[in-house]
């Protein structure tokens, strides 16, 4: 069994993926070219916004994204205590302060009394300016974009939406990576929607921005490459990686809704087992299921659980086993409450369970099985 099956994906696909990458090299155009424009249209159309512009990965993406706004020193930028380690590191490289807020254990994204409270205490305490919310939509479901709106606006704040896991989620008909000031996301392998290396891609609807970032990902170009403006980067998506993007998105929402019959599964072969608490989706949203994370009672048990899973040939993963405001890079310039008790309770006890639209149901069985082994016996 895989965790997130995409050789199947890809045997699945084989011809059309093959083609796709077959004609770019027999085209000879590696960098830029239509696969690249049409993937950023159909990309823009999917999500809902009036401008993609692609790069090389959801990290880049997330950076351009700050120098775009000018956040630099002096600026704080909020970022759940639970995400991946880019979410925050991308605030240090262009010199601003990251500032990490606690999660709501229900839907593992970041709670939104704990973010406005770690905001006043920078405004109370500090000589930063509170300048951006990342909001990350972890695990493939959506933050609470709504609330998280209202504390933007309240505070004169930009919302990052960091949708790298989140891509292929909605709130109601607005689909994920269309909810903050600018989005971004990760074309990352195993992310919902990944391609065949590195890559990433950043949404917004405001035309200056676009403009910003199509300049700061080439060199700070003016005219062109060889006009340099500004200082930038070196971030563009592979024609090679463009075509394989374009083909994926065709059958992108049939695997969406193949992840959530997963899920539903999940939740009718756990239901009634009272050791493991299941992931909540709240009214209204979808979640892409970038992962299916549940947990346990205790570390040892999830010790357990896992140790039992790969004896049966079951692979699962822990994500993630250390707060942000507990990783080295972060921890000796900690601003902010000292705050953080939910994340450390799921950081000991959460694990993710294979999840793809290739998972079966005899899978899931065998999988529970497993699960309601060990839950019920310790
Ligand atoms: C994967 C990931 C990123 C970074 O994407 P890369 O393409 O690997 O650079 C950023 N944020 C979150 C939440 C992620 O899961």
């Amino acid at each position: 069994m895989q965790f997130r099956d995409i050789k199947t994906q890809y045997e699945h696909h084989k011809e059309a993926i093959d083609n796709a990458i077959l004609q770019t090299v027999s085209g000879s155009v590696f960098i830029g070219g239509s696969p690249v424009t049409k993937l950023e249209e159909a990309l823009a159309k999917y999500v809902g916004v009036k401008n993609c512009i692609t790069c090389a990965n959801g990290t880049d993406a997330l950076q351009l994204a700050l120098m775009a706004w000018g956040i630099g020193e002096g600026d704080a930028v909020f970022i759940p205590d639970f995400t991946f380690f880019s979410s925050g590191e991308v605030a240090p490289t262009v010199g601003a302060t990251p500032v990490f807020a606690d999660i709501d254990r229900d839907t593992f994204n970041i709670s939104v009394s704990a973010l406005e409270e770690q905001i006043k205490w920078v405004k109370n305490n500090t000589n930063l300016a509170p300048r951006v919310i990342v909001a990350v939509d972890l695990f493939g479901q959506p933050a609470n974009h709504d609330e998280i709106r209202k504390i933007a606006d309240k505070y004169g704040m930009y919302v990052l939406e960091d949708g790298a896991q989140g891509f292929g989620g909605r709130i109601g008909g607005d689909r994920a990576c269309g909810f903050g000031d600018i989005s971004t996301t990760s074309f990352f392998p195993a992310k919902p929607l990944g391609c065949y290396g590195d890559g990433g891609a950043i949404f917004t609807d405001n035309d200056e921005w676009a403009d910003m970032l199509r300049s700061l990902k080439v060199h700070g170009k003016g005219e062109d490459k060889y006009d340099n403006v500004r200082i930038g980067m070196n971030s563009r998506l592979d024609t090679i990686q463009a075509a394989v993007l374009l083909e994926k998105l065709d059958f992108f929402d049939e695997e969406v809704d193949a992840c959530n019959r997963v899920a539903d599964m999940y939740g009718r072969y756990l239901a009634d087992c009272p050791g493991v608490v299941l992931p909540t989706v709240p009214d209204g949203y979808v979640s892409s299921w970038a992962q299916y994370t549940v947990l346990v009672e205790s570390s040892a048990v999830r010790e357990q659980l896992m140790a039992e899973l790969k004896k049966s040939d079951i692979p699962s993963m822990i994500y993630y086993r250390k707060p942000m405001h507990m990783q080295g890079a972060f921890h000796d310039n900690l601003v902010g409450l000292d705050s953080y008790a939910v994340t450390e309770d799921v950081c000991g006890r959460c694990v993710s369970l294979p999840m793809s639209a290739y998972v079966t149901e005899e899978d899931v069985k065998k999988i529970c099985e497993v699960v309601r082994g060990v839950v019920n016996i310790l």
